[in-house]
């Protein structure tokens, strides 16, 4: 089997293969290769043999190197260099590239080839022995590194003694027998730690540099991240081996990094950095301050004209937002990779949208390519202006990822996740990120570094996540020893909120006030795309007219599920709820529900009045009677006196309406079937809201859903009851109109999906109550799942937690018969989801695959499931 596709003049054999088989960074370079851009020749190896390296015990399949010494004779030709050549030596880059670009993940190394007589050869060669040392000593730092994994600050110090030396500070002012005298240093540094002279030969490197770029797969870090972002089913990574151009060869020379539009606002604006006389990873590395590339015309007008033009290409070609990487060698420009930018949510939706105005993607296009959960981004909180204002400013960063964070300091990113598992929010400070702190910078709820660009690790990482980030406030100063900043004097430490604007890139002392988003035109523009797209029907869940009618806003089509016990916790209401529960007698009861009907009617009435001509399905009373009730001493004695009776009473009420195993207790339908009158009174006050609301002109439609119904005979005694409240209630107001009030109920005990066919002869809908139904399923308590199920996700015994997202292969299972058996009897059932999965977008797909007639979830996330139901239907 072919392991290593070339690309270059020769020939681009990579060309139309697949990300799978020549990862992301391979598959492009032979893309831009083909159209014609300056990329400097070189050669995949593909991730089956990562994969076959994998399996044959970590060695390098037979035949491999045979196969690259082709592909470099090929380079070799085209290039007229030789690699290992004493006079003129062919460098080459060794670099990782996965199918889904990990940014950071793994290393580079750089100017491999080099050893010390090539070095001297070099340098003649260039006629300029600074280029030649400073490359070399690159390679033996990263070679070092990446191969045999020592510590980057081993380097460092030796670095650190040359520049006190030479008294400078900027690494491109050491000169260039200092720069020699620094590679002597750090070939002891690396013999000390490797045990072994540097590798003067140029193939055993190569070698040793690709086993290396495969071991990195498997690093801590790289698990990490592909765990963290839900990355499965690799083979691996690929290697590309790429001739190097220098952008280190001086003043016309340099390097850098550009996305074709701004990744933050989405603006069709060329964004990026650049720095003069520099290698690979400076500019991303922080290690300098980069220049915008704006500048660039200042500094060199045809290469920045040329970039603009590139964009054109790149963009015609991929028709997406490209992120760039580039190098000019004395003034020539070379591409060194591209992808899709990585862009936050709100830069997702004006691309989009600006791209189908620029007629690059269709409106199907733009609708599939915006990531529901993106959507999350734009509904996100940003701090009051009038409060951002008065805010005690400390400092300015770069405005690296937008949003509003509020949180106390962490230094290290193990405390931060610890912390953030605690429940507290955390702001993750550091100098500069690196790929180890991941874990860390996702617990927190925002990142502040005093180092690096806008392209940094820390930016980059967080755009991608939605997450707040200020970058590079060079004004903060971090002791991560004493775990303290000091800002112009001032000092903050763990136990100091501070604020973060990633917009504007400003950090704050204290808490600065938040305040909820506006949406901006194209977004209610892609909405309306989705919308045409879209089958399912969104609903929410809500219990009051307030949430009710934002959820109205973000386009919700009616109510999927009301709560109607979050209504009697208000104010007197829980007196009144509680005195019905202590109640001895049906007529106390009766006398209690009787104070709690206004309440409910009026609630109900105001969420019609918000629902006009939309469905609300609302359920009846669902929680076990003791979560009314207070089980602290203290909490009893004042409940015993507002009601007016002996302490003993609440306490002995409390202690019979115990439960070893509530949720499997007495709640749902059940309580309906002890106590009638709680569901005449909740039925009497639904029906009497929606005669008030038909006499205001008000469209009402009602749904009564059962809960926790398990046998079609608890659905048949209670569907009566029901029916008989409301034939009572339209006589005794003697209502002339037309109700049209629906009964159905929740399917989320596994009995009534697996007997679907007799619930659904007394139902008029179903709504697959999936959060009981997952945890009866699975049997995994909705409560205490927490205790083992970070282990079943550690361990691969679970790919995603089964309360966030559905799982298709066995609830779905009963999901989908639910549907069939309820429709082989009633053609027309209605059939909707509600419960945490209505606002997820895989389990939005599978609802949409199955058939349901609509999802319903919280308010905020209706967008979401909007768009999420467009692109199950595309
Ligand atoms: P990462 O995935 O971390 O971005 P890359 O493989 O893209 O790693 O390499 C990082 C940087 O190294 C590139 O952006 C580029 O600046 C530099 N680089 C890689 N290959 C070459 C090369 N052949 N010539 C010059 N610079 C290179
Ligand atoms: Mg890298
Ligand atoms: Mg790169």
């Amino acid at each position: 089997k072919k392991m290593v596709y070339y690309f270059g003049k020769t020939k681009t054999e990579g060309r139309g293969k697949s990300k799978a088989l020549l990862g992301g960074k391979g598959l492009n370079l032979a893309e831009m290769t083909a159209i014609g851009l300056p990329v400097p020749p070189g050669f995949t190896i593909t991730t089956e043999v990562c994969d076959g390296y994998y399996k044959n015990k970590q060695k390098l399949p037979a035949g491999l190197m045979d196969e690259i010494r082709k592909a470099v004779s090929v380079m070799e030709k085209e290039l007229k260099k030789k690699f290992g050549d004493d006079a003129n030596p062919l460098l080459v880059s060794v670099r990782s590239g996965a199918a889904v670009s990990m940014p950071g993940m793994m290393n580079t190394i750089l100017n491999l080839g080099l050893n010390d007589e090539a070095t001297e050869g070099l340098a003649k060669a260039t006629n300029n022995p600074r280029f030649a040392y400073d490359a070399y000593r690159r390679l033996i730092n990263m070679f070092g590194d990446v191969v045999m994994g020592m510590e980057h600050h081993t380097f460092e110090a030796a670095f650190d003694k040359i520049k006190k030396k030479y008294k400078v500070s900027e690494d491109t002012d050491v000169p260039a027998e200092g720069l020699k005298e620094l590679c002597d240093a750090y070939k002891k540094v690396f013999e000390k730690h490797a045990g072994e002279p540097f590798p003067q030969d140029p193939y055993k490197q190569l070698q040793l540099a690709i086993e290396a770029v495969f071991g990195s797969w498997n690093t801590p870090r790289a698990v990490s991240y592909r765990q963290i972002e839900n990355i499965r089913g690799l083979l691996g990574t690929a290697v590309n081996v790429q001739s190097m151009v220098y952008g280190n060869m001086g003043e016309d020379s340099g390097t850098g990094v550009a996305f074709t539009r701004n990744p933050n606002t989405g603006e069709n604006k060329f964004f990026g950095e650049f720095l003069i006389n520099a290698q690979g990873e400076d500019v991303v590395a922080g290690i300098r301050t980069p220049q915008p590339v704006a500048e660039m015309p200042k500094w060199n007008k045809a290469v920045h004209k040329q970039l603009l033009e590139i964009k054109q290409t790149l963009e015609s070609h991929y028709k997406e937002m490209q992120d760039i990487e580039f190098t000019i060698e004395k003034g020539t420009l070379f591409m060194l990779q591209t992808r899709t930018g990585k862009r936050t949510g709100v830069a997702a939706v004006k691309i989009a949208c600006d791209m189908v105005k620029e007629k690059l993607i269709t409106q199907k296009e733009a609708v599939l390519r915006v990531p529901a959960n993106d959507l999350t981004q734009l509904l996100l909180p940003s701090f009051k202006t009038t409060a951002r204002n008065a805010a005690d400013v400390l400092a300015r960063g770069l405005p690296a990822s937008p949003g509003a964070a509020v949180g106390k300091l962490s230094f290290t990113a193990a405390d931060a996740k610890a912390r953030a598992a605690e429940g507290e929010k955390v702001i993750l400070v550091r100098k500069e990120t690196s790929p180890e702190d991941v874990d860390g910078m996702h617990a927190a709820v925002g990142i502040l570094t005093s180092t690096g660009g806008m392209t940094s690790h820390a930016a980059v990482v967080a755009r991608g996540w939605g997450k707040c980030c200020v970058a590079g406030a060079g004004d903060v100063k971090i002791n991560e020893k004493t775990k303290k900043i000091t800002v112009n004097g001032r000092t903050f430490g763990a136990k100091d909120v501070l604020s973060l604007d990633g917009t504007t890139g400003e950090v704050m002392a204290g808490e600065v006030e938040t305040q909820e988003p506006t949406l901006s035109g194209d977004f209610a523009k892609l909405m309306g795309w989705a919308d045409q797209y879209r089958r399912l029907k969104v609903r929410t869940n809500a219990d009051s007219p307030a949430d009710s009618k934002r959820a109205r806003d973000f386009g919700a089509e009616g109510i999927g599920l009301c709560r109607t016990e979050h209504m009697f916790f208000e104010g007197d209401r829980i007196t009144h709820m509680r005195a019905m529960i202590l109640a001895e007698t049906e007529k106390d009861r009766r006398a209690a529900l009787k104070k709690l009907l206004p309440f409910q009617r009026k609630d109900f009435e105001g969420i019609f009045k918000a629902m006009n001509g939309l469905p609300v399905t609302v359920r009846l009373l669902d929680p076990p009677l003791h979560e009314f009730l207070p089980h602290e001493d203290k909490a009893q004695k004042e409940m015993a006196q507002e009601l007016g009776v002996k302490p003993s009473e609440v306490k002995q009420r409390t202690e019979s309406l115990h439960e070893s195993n509530p949720m499997l207790g007495h709640r749902g339908c059940r309580l309906s079937v002890t106590y009638p009158e709680i569901l005449e009174m909740q039925v009497r006050a639904i029906v009497e809201a929606a005669i008030r609301c038909a006499n205001k002109n008000i469209d009402a439609q009602p749904e009564i859903m059962i809960p926790l119904v398990g046998t079609a005979a608890e659905l048949r005694v209670l569907r009566e009851r029901v029916e008989a409240v409301i034939e009572e209630v339209v006589a005794q107001k003697k209502f002339e109109g037309k109700l049209n009030i629906l009964i159905g109920t929740m399917i989320e005990i596994p009995r009534a999906a697996l007997t679907a066919d007799e619930v659904a002869e007394y139902a008029d809908f179903f709504s697959f109550g999936t959060n009981d139904l997952t945890q009866m399923t699975f049997g995994y308590s909705r409560d205490d799942v927490n205790t083992f199920l970070p282990d079943y996700l550690d361990n691969d015994l679970l790919n995603v937690d089964p309360f966030q997202s559905l799982d298709t292969t066995g609830v779905g299972q009963l999901v989908e018969m639910g549907v069939t058996k309820g429709r082989s009897v009633k053609k027309k059932l209605k059939v909707g989801i509600c419960g945490e999965h209505g606002g997820d977008p895989s389990s939005i797909d599978f609802c949409n695959q199955v058939g349901l007639d609509y999802v319903s979830c919280s308010p905020f996330r209706v967008p979401i499931a909007r768009l999420a139901a467009a692109q199950a239907a595309l």
